[in-house]
């Protein structure tokens, strides 16, 4: 990073969409400085720590190429004898699952750093996109320059925000129930999912392919899911709803996890407890965007917006956003790194458009 010199394109953001631009990006000879975040107390809080949020998953089952079980049997099986690497013969170094979400962004990362990306381990906390070369400007490394800028800095699940949900994260709380569903500590046993929106029912009627029970937990008596999936929810017999309630406090021990849940209900006060090995919270997303001080368009939810169908630029010129911080749709790794490489062969073309290569 320089202050005199000016970046082709600089990438904020460590998810799979901010490698897979960095990776793209640096093929095509770009050089993308990657800021991929800072490790600070705040952002571990906030749930917006580098690598994003893979990095607080445990095993990936659906990013393609990486299936369940033993990678070396995989390998071995998949890949010509002269192909194999050297670990595929090694039981000491060879994990004995698929692969995790912490794994895949490590291997992402490092693919980007192979590939040529410069990284710095901070937070941009500021930008300029009213003139061109765009600055941004970052907590610990003072301002850079860039001719183009990919915006990959993702969503934030909401939690309910209690400190017992804190203490159970990633050993029955969950806020993605596609990422840690199929998980042995929710197989065959009661789940709890939070919430009354498409995301709640969604996630319930996903997870009663693995639970006994899934208690749908919602603070009124109404879903706000569109008619169809709550007539589907409703009518699976595994699901139950539980309504006019709020899960006021996450239940659990140091050896098994959680437990289940304390609710209250919020027409009489009243209390009682649900056993459950899994709390599932889907009561929506906030999209990464502060930093950007409302200078890009954004959705009504306030997520950036791609004006142009099947692009990845932004309202303003030069800046491309990639992955769940424009979308609250699909909000998978696959689909994020997708659009990551679009965005960079976007930034590419636009940039060459410019005379810069
Ligand atoms: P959402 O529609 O905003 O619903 C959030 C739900 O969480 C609401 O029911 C809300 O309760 C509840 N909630 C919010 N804060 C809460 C809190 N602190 N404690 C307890 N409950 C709380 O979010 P979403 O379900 O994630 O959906 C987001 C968007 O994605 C929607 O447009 C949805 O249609 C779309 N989506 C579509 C699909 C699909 O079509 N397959 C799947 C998922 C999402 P209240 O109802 O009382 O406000």
């Amino acid at each position: 990073m320089s202050s005199q010199g000016i970046e082709k394109v600089v990438i904020v953001g460590s998810g799979p969409a901010g490698w897979a631009a960095a990776i793209y990006a640096a093929r095509a000879s770009l050089v993308p400085l990657v800021f991929e975040g800072a490790i600070t107390e705040a952002n571990r809080l906030k749930g917006t720590l580098p690598l994003g949020q893979l990095n607080l998953t445990t095993e990936v089952e659906n990013f393609p190429g990486f299936p369940a079980g033993p990678l070396r049997e995989y390998l071995a099986g998949a890949l010509p004898e002269d192909r194999r690497p050297f670990w595929v013969l090694d039981n000491d170094k060879q994990p004995a699952h698929g692969v995790t979400g912490p794994e895949l962004m490590e291997l992402m990362r490092q693919q980007a750093v192979n590939c040529g990306a410069k990284i710095v381990t901070d937070d941009i906390i500021n930008v300029d996109f009213s003139k061109r070369p765009f600055t941004l400007t970052s907590i610990e490394n003072g301002t850079v320059q860039a001719h183009a800028v990919i915006i990959a800095t993702g969503a934030r699940a909401n939690y309910i925000g209690l400190p017992s949900e804190e203490t159970y994260k990633n050993r029955g709380v969950s806020a993605c129930a596609v990422c840690d569903g199929a998980l042995p500590r929710f197989r065959n046993k009661p789940l709890v999912v939070v919430g009354g929106g498409d995301s709640a029912v969604e996630e319930a009627s996903y997870l009663s392919k693995f639970a006994s029970v899934v208690y749908l937990v919602h603070r009124r008596d109404k879903l706000r899911a569109s008619k169809v999936m709550e007539k589907r929810a409703l009518a699976n017999p595994k699901i139950t709803p539980v309504w006019n309630a709020q899960v006021v406090e996450c239940l659990g021990n140091d050896t098994e996890g959680l437990t289940g849940v304390k609710i209250k209900s919020t027409v009489d006060g009243s209390f009682r407890e649900i056993t459950a090995t899994g709390l599932f919270v889907a009561i929506g997303h906030t999209p990464n965007t502060d930093f950007l001080g409302g200078q890009l368009e954004t959705n009504e939810k306030g997520y950036v917006k791609w004006p142009v169908a099947h692009r990845t630029n932004s309202s303003v010129e030069g800046i491309f956003a990639a992955g769940d911080v424009g979308d609250d749709y699909y909000r998978q790794a696959i689909t994020a790194a997708a659009s990551g490489c679009q965005s960079a062969l976007d930034a590419e073309r636009w940039l060459s458009a410019q005379g810069i290569d």
